[in-house]
């Protein structure tokens, strides 16, 4: 499952992040996930209780999901759009001339420490 390594490697960037604050423990994790990302959400919260418990930092700590939307910037139209997929069309004029802007990306946005 490529969730599991994916929450392996966001716990450590929030070990990372907890030491460099000095905290003991960390309460909730903020972690943004992109629309256009493959990543499941649902997943996620599964693998990250299974990766938390049995660390002391992490332990007891809750994984709340936001999601991004997904947009582009269309070069045919030179504006940004809204997608729901990362290779749909353009929503405007159908073409396929977009670069994705948002959405695609995944990342802590915050940390609730002790
Ligand atoms: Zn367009």
């Amino acid at each position: 499952m490529h969730e599991m390594s994916l929450t392996e490697g966001v716990v450590r960037i929030v070990e990372e992040q907890a030491a460099r604050h000095g905290a003991s423990r960390v309460k909730t994790v903020w972690l943004e996930i992109g629309e256009l990302s493959s990543v499941e959400p649902d997943s996620m919260l599964f693998c990250f209780d299974a990766v938390a418990r049995g660390n002391p930092l992490t332990e007891g700590a809750v994984l709340q999901i936001l999601r991004v939307p997904g947009t582009a910037w269309c070069m045919d139209c030179s504006e940004s759009v809204s997608i729901a997929q990362r290779f749909d069309p353009c929503p405007q004029c159908g073409g396929h001339h977009l670069t994705v802007t948002t959405g695609d990306e995944m990342r802590i946005k915050e940390l609730e420490v002790e």
